[in-house]
């Protein structure tokens, strides 16, 4: 599931409770939670006896805390409305967190990380001790970075501006800034990152600019999401972008001088195409690349979730 508002801290056994839980976030994920929706009930139709699991895209980070999640507007809008941050990616960037202390022989319970999802959507979140306490996207995916065709953070009044000027209607804001923006917006070429790296290599202006965006609005998220972090235990690029592009990598981190880090050019060429691993250049701040898995974490929730006593009777969901 895309999102879970408020409700869903954690994945869950769905029964009739949770389901209708599900329902009630319709209007924070229109065109999302309906298509999941449907699927759930489909097979519930199908195989009445079969254990459906949910998991949450937002879930991992509920545990924000509340001058990390909220908007600075009036509090009836978040009360009234459910108008806040909740963050997406969550499952990625939990799985690839629980990794990264697997690999450095650290306890997830304590080690602070900042993971960088790359893929066609992008994210970045600050985890402390195994929770998230701060991430890029917002109350929509739309939010933080550059990505594939969103144009991540604008002005907010732009919406207004672009109404004022061209007299465009909302439907066509939204279109822009999720579908024709970002980096095929700045290229005017591709959303595909293998694309553009291409056509920089021939000397493509726009495609040349579209990766320096994408790159240097990357690094100003992650210095701002340091302000999270007690400590920074290393930074995790992955999705794929992240786990492909060694020019991303080392083009972001060129920006994050102040924070301490350095790439080593050699280790960085050799982790792409699943290959996990330091590239960070020797006696600095720990990057890692991290091949993320979805599919393994909510597999492994999905076991948990079968194995566990039967839920809370006040609770929509069972812990996973
Ligand atoms: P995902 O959504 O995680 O599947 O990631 C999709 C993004 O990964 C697209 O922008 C691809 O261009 C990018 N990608 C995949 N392979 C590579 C690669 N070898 N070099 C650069 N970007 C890549």
């Amino acid at each position: 599931m895309v999102h879970g508002g408020e409700q869903f801290t954690q994945s869950c056994l769905i029964d009739a409770r949770a389901l209708a839980a599900i329902r009630a976030t319709v209007p924070l994920a229109p065109l999302h939670n309906p298509q999941n929706l449907l699927g759930i009930e489909t097979a519930l139709a199908l195989f009445p006896d079969l254990p459906q699991v949910a998991v949450f895209d937002t879930a991992f980070h509920q545990s924000m805390p509340e001058h990390a999640y909220r908007y600075a507007i009036p509090e009836r809008f978040y009360r009234e409305h459910g108008v806040r941050r909740y963050g997406f990616h969550g499952t990625s960037h939990r799985y690839v967190g629980q990794r990264a202390a697997e690999l450095t022989g650290l306890e997830v319970g304590d080690s602070c990380w900042l993971t960088a999802h790359l893929g066609n959507g992008c994210s970045t979140c600050a985890i402390v001790d195994g929770q998230s306490r701060d991430t890029s996207m917002g109350l929509t995916p739309l939010e933080g970075l550059a990505m594939g065709t969103r144009s991540g953070d604008v002005d907010p009044n732009l919406h207004s501006h672009l109404a004022r000027v061209l007299g465009w209607s909302l439907k066509e804001i939204d279109h822009l800034l999720n579908s024709e923006s970002g980096l095929l917006g700045l290229s005017g070429l591709s959303n595909d990152m293998r694309s553009l790296e291409q056509a920089r290599a021939r000397g493509h202006r726009q495609a040349t600019l579209a990766i320096e965006v994408f790159c240097y609005r990357l690094a100003k998220s992650l210095a701002a999401l340091s302000c999270a972090l007690p400590r920074l235990d290393g930074v995790i690029f992955t999705g794929g972008i992240g786990e492909n592009s060694p020019l991303v990598r080392a083009k972001s981190v060129a920006h994050l001088g102040l924070l301490g880090l350095a790439i080593d050019n050699t280790a960085n060429a050799r982790c792409v195409g699943g290959v996990s691993g330091a590239i960070n250049a020797p006696g600095h701040p720990r990057l890692l690349v991290i091949p993320t898995n979805e599919e393994k974490q909510i597999a492994l929730d999905t076991l948990a979730l079968l194995d566990s006593p039967a839920p809370d009777k006040d609770s929509p969901c069972r812990p996973s």
